[in-house]
């Protein structure tokens, strides 16, 4: 099996909403300020809040990611935690974590070995690298 035979996107936003927040590394910065044209210094003080040191995307009040507005509006330039889900890396270190996801994610399919699911998500890793 491969990786999108586990897991097709239904576009729904369950995930972009609440759920610990999303981080941005420095180069989700870069490539998200050059395509909503502004400064990382804008950006970090003007759509992120900061959690642990690191700056997260902040929220609207409704609780969705500030870039939802029924879909994803940076999708290109998307942070890589958006990117990678959800084939991360908490599911190597325990499957379980693919089935508690997919409590919040219609896509994911949970009737497949934990054997595939790893697979899968070794794989996705790799190519992400
Ligand atoms: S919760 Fe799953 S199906 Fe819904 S938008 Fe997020 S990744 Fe796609
Ligand atoms: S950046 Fe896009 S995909 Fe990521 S949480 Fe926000 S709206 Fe969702």
């Amino acid at each position: 099996m491969k990786p999108s035979d586990i897991f097709k996107c239904e576009k729904c936003g369950d995930c972009c909403k609440g759920y610990g927040g999303t981080y941005v590394t420095v180069k989700d910065i870069e490539a998200i300020t050059a395509y909503i044209k502004t400064d990382p210094e804008n950006f970090v003080e003007n759509y992120c809040n900061m959690s642990g040191g690191r700056p997260v995307l902040a929220q609207q009040k409704d609780g969705y990611c500030m870039f939802w507005d029924n879909l994803c509006t940076i999708h290109p330039v998307k942070p890589k935690m958006c990117k990678q889900w959800p084939f991360i890396k908490n599911v190597l270190i325990d499957v379980n974590n693919w089935q508690i996801m997919a409590g919040i994610c219609p896509g994911m399919r949970i009737d497949v070995s934990d054997d595939i699911i790893k697979e899968c998500v070794s794989k996705e890793l790799l190519k992400n690298q």
